[in-house]
């Protein structure tokens, strides 16, 4: 099969051959359709995960049709339109597993990262790490929706915001246009927080009841404004960008921390103290969540904005994605293709 792989941090991401690998048990083998290219992919590409093996097959959105499953595969059958994200698997003994918290398994995998993701054209999953896609959603489209959508949807479906409340997406990449969707099919009041004039027709189109335009003005004065925020979900990874939106949370409102950031944050205690704001981090969801964040899409007309690359474009597609010019997710498009 073709495959592209990270030879080693700081290198392009390069078209390999690979035998197409069998599943083991428990194990479901993915004919890939197609994958999103997520920022968290450059963990891999810049070696910045601790205990990474190279060369390594990143992409962990990743939506296809099972091809073939391994011995004690119960759920799924050749043929099911399924996908895996961030979550890759857990062990199921561990003290967070047995408390039901699967996503914060000691012995966690992560897709692309731990083992190899779906820049391929076959990947393996764990049959629990797997989620189906529902009909009526293309796979190039729901890719995004494995870890860009289901991250924003859990993110926002577990905060305290309910309906009616004024929420806020600060970014608007591939994580920010999904969530300014899902918070106003949520039926939250919907501020998209980005930079430029030229973004807020677009927000309103995704939307936002509110542009605001960080450039232009200070975004936690006009949160203020409009009432004070019950939820900030900061989704563009700049820790200068975000820690400032902790002036414009209302009493107890939270900050959800979704972006990654590699730098530290400066947060003002007395900003915290203040109105017993909040600050709180959001890692994904498991297959489940990705699944209840797909259907939850299907209905509400939330729809990943993608822009399509060949397989092999995967560096191109990848440093598209780090330029922040992408609209508004990039997804590689994994149809049948010659090897060198
Ligand atoms: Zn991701
Ligand atoms: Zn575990």
């Amino acid at each position: 099969m073709l495959a592209m792989s990270v030879p080693e941090p700081r290198k392009p991401i390069e078209p390999v051959e690979r035998p197409v690998p069998e599943p083991g048990r428990g194990e479901v083998r993915i004919r890939v359709h197609a994958c999103g290219v997520c920022h968290s992919d450059h963990f891999v590409t810049e070696g910045l995960w601790p205990g990474l093996r190279y060369p390594r097959i990143t992409g962990h959105e990743v939506a296809g049709v099972v091809d073939a499953v391994g011995e004690h595969v119960v759920r799924l059958a050749v043929g099911d339109r399924v996908g895996v994200g961030w979550h890759g698997g857990h062990d199921g003994t561990c003290a967070a597993c047995l408390r039901g918290q699967f996503i914060h398994c000691e012995r966690a995998e992560i897709t692309g990262l731990t083992r190899d993701g779906g820049q391929a054209e076959f990947m393996l999953a764990p049959e629990v790490a797997v989620a189906r896609i529902p009909d009526g959603i293309e796979l190039a489209e729901a890719a995004p929706l494995l870890c860009a959508g289901v991250t924003t949807f859990n993110a926002l479906r577990r905060s305290d915001a309910r309906a009616g409340d004024l929420v806020a997406v600060q970014g608007l990449g591939g994580l920010g246009h999904l969530g300014v969707q899902y918070a106003r099919a949520m039926g939250f009041e919907t501020v998209a927080i980005a930079r430029g004039e030229e973004k807020a027709a677009l927000a309103r189109e995704l939307g936002a009841h509110h542009y605001v335009d960080s450039q232009r003005e200070d975004p936690a004065a006009r949160l203020q404004q409009l009432g004070g925020a019950r939820a900030v979900l900061a989704t563009a990874p700049a820790a200068a960008a975000i820690a400032p939106l902790v002036g414009g949370l209302g009493v107890e409102g939270t900050l959800l921390i979704v972006a990654a950031p590699f730098e530290p944050m400066p947060v003002g205690a007395i900003d915290l103290i203040a109105r017993d704001r909040r600050i709180q981090g959001w890692s994904s969801g498991t297959a489940a969540d990705s699944a209840d964040a797909m259907a939850f899409a299907q209905r509400a007309g939330v729809r990943a904005w993608i822009e399509r690359f060949p397989l092999r474009d995967a560096q191109a597609a990848f440093e598209h994605m780090m330029s922040g010019r992408a609209r508004f997710r990039a997804v590689l498009e994994v149809v049948p293709q010659r090897l060198p």
